[in-house]
């Protein structure tokens, strides 16, 4: 029997080895660009769990399309990169009064709407409509800087072109679905980054840094970008049984999220100092009998954060903040934290207190 030609290795290896995820369930359209605006930045155990809380309040793009912002970002909470979910909120609205309240199959036009790149709109065309449009990520990238032995680091412009060309070249005609998602899958789980298992791999008799013994100097990377430690303080601030909450600003990080305030400690400040002068320029209010509750470490991107956590009280009557860095505040009770949307930090600090609050 001939060998198996690199596609048809591959197509063979993820019919057998795939996994069962809820969107390949159905490949619907409104499925495969959810699950994979969630996948961006973020692992698949965890996309499986935000996917089927989603479909259960919105099963469609008709129901997302009604929904109000606010529950848009509390669904969304912990994924991060909050853009995300505006803009696929924006989508929803312009697509349910356009191309029949659904995706287009059309590739240019899926790259007019907010939120949808080359990747997305390759992956929706692909995925959904299994036409011929190659999609490249990490995986994708990283299989291919071994398989084609690519001496040259993976972001760079010619490097990351030829990819995408050979991403395209490579589909089988009519059988994009699977076969992208078969490049993504042999990378996440086989073409490892630090462990790839080639004892295992279909495509190892093609495979050229095998084939060179340089697989683990492959992929080339460019210089590692810098790691950023910042220390921050917050506050939860109690009065009469309730919780001082505030919107953040719409253009700020996090955008309209709602927060304990706090910040940044300068040089020279304690975490305590830093919790007082926050609180007075972000709200007017002097505070005082602070007591530390936790240190809780957060990592995006390059920063590793450490944000010093307190219950701290009023020390003046004056309950009305003036706010500097919110669009909106409540004094609100514990058990109405739930129906708020807070960065990641600040939940971990509430799971934290469950109970106690
Ligand atoms: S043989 Fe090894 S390095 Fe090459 S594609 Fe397979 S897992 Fe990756």
């Amino acid at each position: 029997m001939p060998p198996l030609t690199l596609q048809d290795g591959l197509l063979h290896w993820f019919a057998n080895n795939g996994r069962d995820l809820p969107w390949r369930r159905t490949y619907l359209p409104y499925h495969i660009w959810i699950s994979e605006i969630m996948l961006q930045q973020t692992q698949m155990d965890r996309v499986v769990v935000y996917f089927n809380r989603w479909l259960e309040s919105f099963p469609d793009i008709a129901s997302l399309a009604k929904a109000k912002e606010e529950e848009v970002l509390r669904l969304w909470e912990g994924l991060g990169y909050y853009s995300r979910a505006k803009n696929i909120l924006k989508t929803a609205g312009l697509l349910s009064g356009n191309h029949g309240g659904g995706l287009p199959e059309d590739h240019t036009a899926l790259l007019q709407l907010p939120g949808i790149g080359r990747y997305t709109a390759g992956a929706i065309m692909s995925l959904a409509f299994n036409r011929n449009h190659p999609i490249v990520d990490a995986n994708v990238e990283r299989l291919f800087s071994r398989l084609f032995n690519l001496a040259a680091p993976v972001k760079e412009k010619q490097t990351h072109a030829f990819i995408w060309q050979m991403a395209a070249k490579l589909i089988p005609k009519g059988k994009a679905r699977f076969f992208n998602q078969a490049l993504m899958e042999l990378g996440a789980l086989i073409c490892q980054p630090r462990s790839p298992r080639c004892d295992l791999c279909p495509l190892r008799d093609h495979c050229e840094a095998f084939a060179m013994g340089v697989v683990s100097e492959r992929p080339v990377t460019g210089k590692p970008k810098e790691i950023i430690k910042i220390s921050m303080a917050t506050g939860i601030l109690h009065h009469q049984d309730k919780i001082y909450i505030q919107k953040r600003l719409a253009d700020d990080v996090w955008p309209n999220l709602w927060e304990f305030p706090g910040g940044r400690i300068k040089e020279g400040e304690t975490p305590e100092e830093a919790l007082v002068r926050e609180y007075y320029e972000e709200t007017g209010f002097t505070i005082h009998r602070l007591e530390k509750i936790a240190a809780i470490r957060h990592s995006f991107t390059r920063y590793r954060v450490t944000l010093h956590c307190y219950h701290c009280h009023l020390q003046t009557s004056k309950t009305e903040p003036i706010l500097k860095a919110a669009q909106e505040y409540r004094w609100a009770a514990p058990e109405e934290l739930e129906n708020f949307a807070f960065p990641a930090p600040h939940r971990s600090l509430i799971n934290r207190l469950a109970g106690e609050l």
